[in-house]
């Protein structure tokens, strides 16, 4: 492996020469939150399956189940906050080099870390409230937290009685199209694409930097391990975000 300044002075070359950067966000970047992965040895998938789309509208019990999985980790969530990669990732916004974070993450940490909400592109929604199904109304945790209490399921829409499930995106669940169309856009305009901490095989979303290459950006992937798409990026850097990201942006 490359002694770390020669790592952080390649990062800030290639920062240094872009007009139009994009960063694209996987779990990864959380983990030094305290957020698990999903891949990784001691990550969520490890523990417990996903629950699918189809099944959540299905069963009463998935509901449940889902609901129950969401408030036990009430606390982590919660307690988490933005890291020194989600800072840098800021500053690099707030400097003009970067002009769209795409994150795959749903814990809030980008929003938090002072990136505008403008910049932002969520590809799997959000963690930190709910949605109606039929509506789209969104709807905050506390009076679903507390109805659950009490009657151990969660409550309909207070609009149109629909299904209130997490913000997010579950497997089997249409992509948000805007959020999609936003991403794509922002790929093909860009002239280089950073890909922090995603093992890069949830799709579509992995199809986001094949798209920016495709159209002549060039492609950073930061990563502790392997992807499958490191043999399209200019440079591969498989290291820990935090400190990477942190010193490149120092040295700039
Ligand atoms: P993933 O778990 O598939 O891959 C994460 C990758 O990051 C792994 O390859 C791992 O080696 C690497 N990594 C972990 N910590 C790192 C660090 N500190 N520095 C460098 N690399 C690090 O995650 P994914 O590609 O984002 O896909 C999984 C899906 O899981 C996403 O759709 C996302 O929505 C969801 N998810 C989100 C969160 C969150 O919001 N924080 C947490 C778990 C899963």
């Amino acid at each position: 492996m490359k002694p770390e300044d020669d790592r952080h002075a390649d990062l800030a070359a290639k920062l240094r020469a872009a007009k139009r950067a994009v960063i694209f966000t996987g779990a990864g970047i959380s983990t030094e939150s305290g957020i698990p992965d999903f891949r990784s040895r001691d990550g969520i998938w490890t523990k417990m399956a996903p629950i699918d789309f189809a099944d959540y509208l299905a069963s009463v019990e998935m509901r449940r189940e889902a609901w129950r999985r969401r408030f036990a980790m009430d606390a982590m969530f919660a307690g988490a906050k933005a890291n020194r990669g989600h800072q840098a990732v800021a500053a690099l916004v707030r400097r003009g080099t970067v002009f769209c974070v795409i994150t795959q993450n749903i814990d809030n940490l980008h929003q938090d870390s002072g990136v505008p909400e403008n910049k932002i592109v969520e590809l799997h929604g959000n963690t930190s409230y709910a949605k109606c199904l039929s509506c789209n109304l969104r709807v905050e945790f506390e009076p679903i937290r507390e109805y659950f209490t009490q009657h151990g399921d969660a409550p309909d829409c207070p609009a149109c009685g629909g299904l209130l499930k997490t913000a997010t995106i579950s497997f089997g669940q249409a992509m948000p199209e805007r959020e999609m169309a936003r991403a794509q856009a922002a790929a093909r305009g860009c002239d280089l694409f950073v890909v922090l901490g995603s093992s890069l095989v949830v799709y579509p979303a992995a199809e986001v930097p094949v798209l920016a290459v495709r159209q002549g950006a060039e492609l950073v992937i930061i990563n502790r391990e392997p992807t499958p798409l490191d043999d399209l990026a200019g440079l591969v850097l498989h290291a820990g975000i935090g400190d990477t990201l942190d010193g490149a942006v120092r040295a700039l």
